[in-house]
């Protein structure tokens, strides 16, 4: 720690030495500046639990300390990154209905982790807006928020020009202490692994081993370049920095929401917060204001192959339903070399903004295929299927708009019905003439009649409807929108996952914002959506 400060420290003079050679002003002092960081996948419930027990301190702190304050926030559905930070960032409701899906006007699916999907998405539905990261840095987003430095500006370091080259000297050191102390740590972690294979071979399993894999990519190296690379920021005035770390998140999917794994993943980021707040402190002058908030939270689900012990979802629902005969005829599933070679080619060609943000997309969603599974979409005579985590799409192709029930059970009777009483199946939602309807467990019901449903006992029933109504309100919604959510069996994943989330579960829905104490928030948050306007005053000529 103290090293890091001494390498902080150096990079500060550096700074300094380029300020003093007129290579640029410094930052005005005066205005306020923003610095949000983001908790991937972290329930509110999931951190008060962690706080009573002492597994977030330093978080602990801020609130009992330091005089900040947690509001509740609810996050909408889905329950899912790339919708929350669309809303968040530049104050729109998406039409992002899940980490995959499908565009029918278009006729393209939209695929996070691939190169050029999010970019698009940000484009076409930030349309021009102010986001609120605008002349400011974002690590590990899915999207930019208008950031101009999305840690691609290490790219810019093969080619330093002129005036650059003492600015990239300066990113220079961060950027060789972080590879030090990634190898480093990477180094430990291995030997620790060695060790214990080597006292006891059974006791590292695939999994184990796959663990691993992600823990130094993610825990060590990510979490370590963002933090670094944020103090420099915070050093040099940014105006605006958004850094999302996504430990959590990750090791929740892999063994769940609560585990042991979970909660060191969290307590490690608790340090990383730890350390740039020391850093705000040094830099009074520049007015930096923290907040610290989550963009949803995680279910606890068990895979839906091991509930039904058969094929993936995209296939039994043309098994069972769609296509029981075979008579639609196969087609062949999109090759999974030619997307990932596809996302390769992006991956180097480093040009767009927002590279770094889909990076970030392949290690959210992607780790496990690059591992080795299969994409989730199936296609046979005109219905598309996509599995997306606890939620799935089938699309009837035959048209660009969405379809209702009506037109559905034309051709399928009761193929709402059926499905939402089939093993691992929670709920069906379908629009309809008289609004979006939710079949649960072979039962239709109306929105104003879910309290006597799936979601009885609710208190925030209120906010499940207006989630389940903004969703089918998407047009890249399937036409059916299938979670696993709430089946007989408990909560279920259509991919290979013990955590979950885009669905409606109170943990999923329900974050929080930490802020200043006193800070004009909206209240209450019930859709990120309202976090726009209030970021958004961070900017300069705010609209
Ligand atoms: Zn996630």
């Amino acid at each position: 720690m103290a090293l890091d400060d001494l390498v902080l420290g150096l990079q500060r003079a550096l700074d300094r030495l380029v300020r003093r050679l007129r290579l640029g002003a410094p930052p005005v002092p005066g205005r306020r500046r923003l610095l949000i960081v983001q908790i991937d996948g972290l329930s509110r419930a999931v951190l008060e639990q962690a706080l009573a027990r002492g597994r977030a301190p330093f978080l602990g702190r801020l609130l009992r300390e330091r005089g900040y304050q947690m509001a509740p926030m609810s996050v909408g559905l889905p329950t899912s990154t790339p919708a929350f930070q669309m809303a968040a960032m530049y104050g729109v409701r998406p039409d992002i209905p899940g980490f995959h899906y499908y565009d029918k006007r278009r006729k393209v699916d939209v695929y996070f982790p691939r190169g050029g999907d999010a970019a698009n998405v940000e484009k076409v539905q930030a349309a021009g807006r102010r986001g609120i990261v605008g002349g400011g840095a974002a690590y590990g987003c899915v999207f930019t928020g208008g950031a101009d430095n999305n840690l691609l500006t290490f790219a810019m370091i093969s080619r330093p020009s002129g005036r650059g080259v003492l600015r990239t000297l300066s990113k220079s050191v961060v950027l060789a202490w972080v590879l030090m102390k990634g190898s480093l740590a990477s180094l430990i972690e291995l030997s620790r692994a060695a060790l214990r294979f080597v006292a006891d071979p059974l006791s590292v399993s695939p999994e184990g081993w796959k663990w691993l894999a992600i823990k130094i990519g993610i825990s060590v190296w990510l979490r370590e370049l963002f933090t670094l690379a944020v103090a420099h920021d915070l050093y040099s005035g940014i105006p605006t920095i958004y850094v999302n770390y996504l430990d959590y998140d990750i090791a929740a999917h892999a063994w769940g929401p609560r585990h042991r794994r979970a909660l060191r993943a969290l307590r490690r980021v608790d340090a990383s917060i730890h350390r740039l707040s020391r850093i705000l402190r040094r830099v009074p002058e520049y007015r930096y204001d923290l907040y610290v908030l989550s963009d949803h939270g995680q279910a606890t689900c068990i895979p839906y192959q091991r509930v039904t012990g058969g094929p993936p979802i995209e296939r039994s629902l043309f098994d069972d339903f769609l296509d029981p005969a075979g008579a639609l005829g196969a087609a062949a599933p999109e090759s999974r070399r030619r997307r990932f070679a596809h996302g390769l080619k992006a991956y180097r060609a480093q040009r767009a903004p927002g590279f770094f943000q889909r990076f970030v997309n392949y290690l959210e969603r992607d780790f496990a295929r690059i591992l080795g599974e299969t994409p989730d979409a199936r296609e046979r005579a005109g219905i598309r299927v996509i599995a997306a985590g606890p939620n799935a799409f089938v699309y009837f192709l035959e048209s660009a708009e969405p379809l209702t029930l009506e037109r559905i059970e034309a051709r399928f009777p009761a193929l709402a019905t059926a499905i939402s009483g089939a093993r691992g199946i929670g709920l069906v939602l379908v629009r309809s003439a008289s609004g979006p309807l939710c079949f649960w467990r072979g039962r239709r019901y109306g929105l104003d009649e879910l309290q006597r449903g799936p979601f009885a006992g609710r208190p925030d029933l209120e906010r499940v409807v207006e989630g389940i109504r903004d969703l089918m309100a998407m047009p890249s919604a399937g036409d059916l929108v299938i979670y696993g959510s709430n089946a007989p069996q408990g909560d279920v994943s259509f991919i290979s996952e013990v955590g979950a989330h885009a669905g409606p579960s109170a943990d999923e829905l329900h974050t929080f914002l930490i802020h200043p104490r006193g800070a004009d928030i909206p209240s209450p948050i019930t859709h990120p959506v309202q976090l726009y306007s209030y970021f958004v005053r961070y900017q300069p000529e705010a609209v």
